[in-house]
């Protein structure tokens, strides 16, 4: 009987946590939690398909320049002076073609993790966005300390090792984008599903 709550989320581990040797490591993670991985690949992806990953609606990009626009503001640097420009959405542009030579340097490992609020589970072992916040004992947290201001200083994208579905929404887009109509394995796992 699957559980009303029980989801799939898409994963990937980017390029530096390949290149870190930490496949393992981030996989073992999920599966201790108890989820289930259902689908998994290495791949090299080409600046298209990153292109078709992440959202280009409007506010995406400008809430992603926001990010970039309150580190220059905290560490008091000019955005105009650095990028040319100090609008949210044009910033929010620079920042996508940087994820774009980010996420094409090395392969990456896509994964379809199943298992009871997958989605937010699977974002919580993952840890927040920028390295240096995150807490210890988050995939962020243990194995980078990357930040903005270091990231943006050097006109590149956070580094923070893996990719999480943040919303249901966003993991159904990106299953289907990723895995097309392949099915995911269905097993069950002792100890969790029976
Ligand atoms: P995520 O869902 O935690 O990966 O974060 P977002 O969806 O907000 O951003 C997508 C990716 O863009 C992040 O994982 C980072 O690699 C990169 N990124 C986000 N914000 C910034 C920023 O302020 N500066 C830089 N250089 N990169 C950023
Ligand atoms: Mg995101």
């Amino acid at each position: 009987m699957n559980h009303p709550r029980e989801e799939k989320t898409f994963l990937m581990i980017k390029p530096d946590g390949v290149r870190k040797g930490l496949i393992g490591e981030i996989i073992k993670r999920f599966e201790q939690r108890g989820l289930k991985i259902v689908a998994l690949e290495m791949f090299h992806p080409d600046k298209k398909q990153i292109d078709e990953h992440y959202p280009k609606d409007k506010k995406w990009i400008s809430r992603i320049g926001d990010k970039t626009l309150a580190t220059y503001q905290k560490y008091n640097i000019d955005p105009k002076k650095v990028l040319g420009t100090n609008n949210n959405h044009e910033i929010g542009k620079i920042v996508r073609k940087w994820l774009f030579e980010y996420l094409t340097s090395a392969p990456s490992v896509k994964i379809i993790v199943q298992g009871i609020h997958a989605v937010d589970v699977v974002r919580k072992i993952t840890g927040p966005t920028m390295p240096y916040l995150a807490d210890m004992g988050t995939i962020r947290g243990d194995f980078s300390i990357d930040s903005p201001a270091l990231a943006n200083s050097e006109k590149r994208a956070i580094m923070n090792l893996v990719h999480a579905s943040e919303t249901q929404e966003e993991a159904l887009h990106e299953i289907k984008f990723w895995f097309d109509d392949r099915s995911p394995f269905g097993y069950k796992r002792f100890g969790v599903d029976e």
